[in-house]
């Protein structure tokens, strides 16, 4: 009889969690990752001179990330600076939602407070967006059936520029993809869990101020090595096969036999996993196959003089080729090109010429810096309407899936790989 073992394969976020989550069930456990360091796409790069893998903005709504962090011993809003909900961009428009902390009871109140101070935006769009928002509240921000965000925004008479200008930003910032191919019903719950939300501090915004791998990943991996989990870093498994009482797997270290098997790996990674399985079912009625397609994120580093910063840290580009900027502090400015756009044909050298100037424009900087660009071309899948998550319990016994791609109330987020590590861990419990 094999020796009740849980591998988890996969050391992102999700992995990462489902891992906690077992080890304080008390379970024996394997953390497999194929990369020398835990994280995936949220951690600092190897060997890159010290940047993330791209900008990471936290919601005030990933409370499943903070219980998480809490529980190996951090203290989430040390590492994070936390904002009122603003969306400031460069043509001068400033949405900022009041802080309301000494008024309990009034935090439905504050997109509306928000609204009719706000600076650049028409009466009529200040109005038409309270109403809506306060008409999907009650309709409990249901979106049946369906479709692109674009026209659910067209149908719910927000004015053309007010989309353009505010509603799109914030669903490719989201969603990463574009308002015009992106799920409505994704958004709503967006909307519904941040600026829709009554809960207190829920719209915030939480920008790192630790680099990524200090946020969870490293401690994450201090806490797992001293509650006895095996990490194995750049042992990428190459192949699962279900055994009598368990599951053999197959890595560069050899052969290893576990009772159980959670695969936190990304959705481009799980098909060559399971293609080899025994009855393999991936039909859309009772399996349907992970995500395929996949939307960019571009983010080239500036790295400017110290003193050259942003009037407000995180802040839309509007009318340009760039999305977002974020002032990371001492100079360094990150432009980031999120979902596929005009962008992608042009050259590196093209498009970091041309967001310089757009960031000259708001901090006067001339000189084009060095800067480092970043590229991941499947950062997310693609949020389409009517997009279908695979089960996390698999047809094959002792076999469970993670990964952001599986929570189906969230775009490809944190938070959602979080949650799905740790329903994975729950499922995997006797
Ligand atoms: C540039 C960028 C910006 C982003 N911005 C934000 C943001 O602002 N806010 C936000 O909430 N989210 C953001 N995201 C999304 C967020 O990073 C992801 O949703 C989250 O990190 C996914 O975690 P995961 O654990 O599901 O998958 P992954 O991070 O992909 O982890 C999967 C892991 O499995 C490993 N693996 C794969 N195959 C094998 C194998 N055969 N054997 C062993 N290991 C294997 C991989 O190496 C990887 O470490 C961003 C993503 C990118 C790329």
């Amino acid at each position: 009889m094999l020796e009740r073992s849980i591998a988890v394969i996969g050391g992102g976020w999700a992995g990462i969690a489902a891992a906690v989550e077992l080890t304080g069930a008390g379970e024996k456990v394997a953390l497999i990752e194929a990369a020398p360091s835990l994280g995936g796409r949220a951690k600092r790069i190897d060997g890159k001179a010290e940047l993330d893998n791209g900008q990471h903005i936290l919601s005030g709504a990933y409370r499943e990330t903070f219980a998480l962090m809490c529980r190996i011993g951090l203290c989430p809003e040390t590492l994070m600076r936390r904002l009122p909900f603003t969306f400031l961009n460069n043509t001068g428009m400033r949405l900022a939602l009041p802080n309301l902390a000494g008024f309990p009871g009034v935090e439905t109140l504050r997109l509306a407070w928000g609204l009719s101070v706000a600076r650049g935006i028409s009466l009529k769009d200040k109005w038409q967006a309270a109403h809506w928002i306060r008409r999907l509240k009650r309709q409990e921000f249901r979106v049946e059936p369906d479709g692109t965000v674009s026209l659910w925004l067209a149908d719910s008479g927000q004015s053309a520029q007010f989309c353009h200008r505010f509603w799109e930003p914030l669903c490719l910032a989201a969603l990463n993809t574009p308002a015009q191919k992106a799920s409505a019903r994704l958004f709503a719950y967006v909307l519904r869990d941040t600026l829709g939300s009554g809960e207190k501090g829920s719209s915030d915004l939480l920008l790192p101020t630790v680099n990524l791998s200090e946020l969870l990943p490293n401690p994450a991996a201090r806490w797992l090595t001293r509650h006895g989990v095996s990490i194995r870093t750049g042992c990428r498994v190459r192949r699962l096969r279900p055994i009598a009482d368990g599951w053999e797997i197959e890595s560069p270290a050899g052969r290893e036999n576990f009772s159980r098997v959670i695969l936190a790996v990304a959705p481009q990674h799980l098909p060559a996993l399971l293609e080899e399985l025994p009855g393999t079912t991936m039909d859309a009625a009772t399996f349907p196959a992970p995500p395929a397609a996949f939307s960019p994120i571009a983010t080239v580093y500036f790295h400017y003089p110290e003193a050259t910063a942003l009037p407000f840290p995180l802040m839309a580009l509007t009318g340009g080729l760039g999305q977002w900027l974020i002032d990371r502090g001492n100079g360094l400015i990150a432009a980031v090109l999120s979902g596929s756009g005009d962008w992608e044909p042009l050259s590196r050298e093209a498009i970091a010429d041309q967001l310089h100037q757009e960031i000259g424009t708001i901090t006067g900087a001339h000189e084009c810096p060095p800067y480092t660009f970043l590229l991941e071309k499947r950062a997310t899948f693609a949020a389409l309407p009517g997009l279908t998550r695979c089960p996390q319990q698999t047809p094959w016994p002792g076999l469970f899936l993670a990964g952001d791609y599986c929570w189906a109330d969230y775009p490809a987020t944190l938070e959602g790989a979080v949650r799905s590590g740790l329903e994975a861990a729950r499922l995997c419990l006797p």
